[in-house]
This record gives structure tokens, sequence and C-alpha cells, in this order.
């Protein structure tokens, strides 16, 4: 097995011993325009379900080129199934969320429309192109997909039943409220509100849900970016992957 490489990048493609890769002009251009890489240089490479490869450039120009497949250098580590559930808020709280999403291991990333959502709108391409950049530079070998905007009303309608929805509720700010009083489960999601919370409407039907629970995250009312990773570090350290 050879050195892990320095630069890794996530590619659309199969990977495999011999495997070539063509590569976009955006690609060429980062890997020999910005980081100067010539022909011989080795790159990292994932696609999500392949783990890490350790590549050539075989061939380098200004507009494609070309890397070769060497060896494996980990193998595809998945995350748990845990879903992340967001209110979108400002672009750049946003971006941070699902770049923290990703980075800290959520499985699928769904902004939600909510009473309270000011957003009516995503760029979800360039969402997920955050979270592609994110899993490049934590050594993550999966990139979680983002959804478009949908309604959280509409999400619930369809709410798959063994699927635990952990429900962040500002409502409980210091109450003794825990995750640990959720039930073990194999299938997660966290939902977790906008700026102006969540509407009594909605948190009276997300708690009559069965498969709902109701957490605090603490004494105080934190911002919507700081109580997603927040809720994300208290599962994945309580029933996730750390
Ligand atoms: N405007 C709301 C209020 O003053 O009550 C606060 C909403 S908060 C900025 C955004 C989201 O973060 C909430 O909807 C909730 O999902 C989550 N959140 C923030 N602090 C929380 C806490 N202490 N307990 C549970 N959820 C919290």
């Amino acid at each position: 097995m050879s050195s892990r490489a320095k630069i890794r990048l996530y590619v659309e493609h199969p990977l495999g011993a011999g495997q070539t890769v063509p590569l976009s002009r955006d690609q060429a251009h980062y890997l020999f325009g910005v980081m100067r890489l010539a022909e011989g240089a080795q790159v990292a490479l994932f696609n999500g379900s392949e783990g890490e490869w350790t590549a050539e450039v075989v061939e380098a120009g200004k507009r494609g080129g070309v890397l070769a497949c060497r060896d494996q250098a980990a193998p595809q580590m998945m995350p748990p199934d845990l879903w992340l559930l967001f209110a979108p808020i400002k672009k750049a709280r946003t971006d941070f969320i699902v770049e923290k999403a990703a980075e800290m291991g959520a499985a699928r990333i769904i902004p939600v429309q909510t009473d309270f959502t000011n957003a009516e709108r995503i760029r979800q391409d360039r969402l997920q192109a955050h979270a592609v950049e994110a899993a490049e530079q934590c050594g993550g070998t999966f990139v979680p997909p983002v959804d478009d905007l949908q309604k959280l009303d509409r999400l619930l309608a369809d709410w798959p039943e063994d699927r635990h929805l952990i429900f962040c509720d500002e409502s409980l700010v210091g109450a003794r409220a825990a995750l640990e009083a959720a039930p073990k489960g194999e299938k997660w999601a966290i939902l977790i509100g906008p700026e102006g919370g969540f509407s009594e409407t909605e948190r009276d039907r997300l708690r009559s849900r069965s498969y709902c629970t109701a957490v605090s995250l603490g004494p105080r009312i934190l911002r919507a970016d700081t109580a997603a990773v927040a809720a994300l570090t208290l599962f994945q350290s309580t029933r996730g992957d750390w």
C-alpha cells in the first residue's frame, strides 16, 4: 500500500487498480494551474463508494488531464445513518451548516422550509459543492447528498416510521430533555429550526409523532448554525461513530 497523497479530489468516476480517470476542466485547472502538479505527481481520489485511491498524473493539460489509479489507500467508510434536516438561514451560515454536517458525518442533508423559514429557495448545486469540498479536506471517503429545499410538512407526511427524529426544540431550553431519552435504533435524523424557531403548530405536530423525541441543547438559546453543530456532536459522541 502506498503512502497517502496530500491533495484529495472527489471524482464521479469508478476507481480501481489500473483504472484511468479523466479530469474536468476545473479539476485540471486546480491540479495543474493552481497546485502546479506535473506528470508523475500523486493525488488521492475518492468517489463516495470505493474508498480512497492513490492515483498518478499520466496526462496534464490546461483544459484536461488523466489520472491512473495505483493502490487503494483507505477503505470506504460510511457514516452512521443520520440525516440533518435544517431550515436555511443567511447564505454564509447555511454554507457553514452544510460544510460542518459533511465534516461531522451526516449521511444526508435536507434543507427544509418551516413556518418561520425566511429562505424561499436555495442553490442546491452550490451547497452540494460545499459538501464535496468539506469531504475532500476532512479525509472522509463519503459525500452526503444535499437535497433541494422541501417543505417540512410534506417531508413529515411521508416520513419513514423506522427513522427516529431528534427534534431540537428551543422551547425546552434549560429543561432536562436529553438525547439519551431517545430509543435505540439504526436510522436517525436531527431537526434544527430557523432563526425564528418553530411555530406552535409545528411543535404540536412533531411532538405527536411516535418516532420523534424533543430535546434540549442546554441552558442557552443557540443560533441555528451553532445548534446544528452541537446536535451533531452530541449524537456522534453518544450514538454515532466517534
Ligand atoms: N428565535 C427562537 C427563540 O428565541 O426561541 C430561537 C431559534 S434558534 C436561533 C434556531 C434553532 O436552533 C431552534 O429552532 C432549535 O432547533 C435550535 N436550538 C437553539 N437553541 C436550542 C436549545 N437550547 N435547545 C434546543 N434547540 C435549540
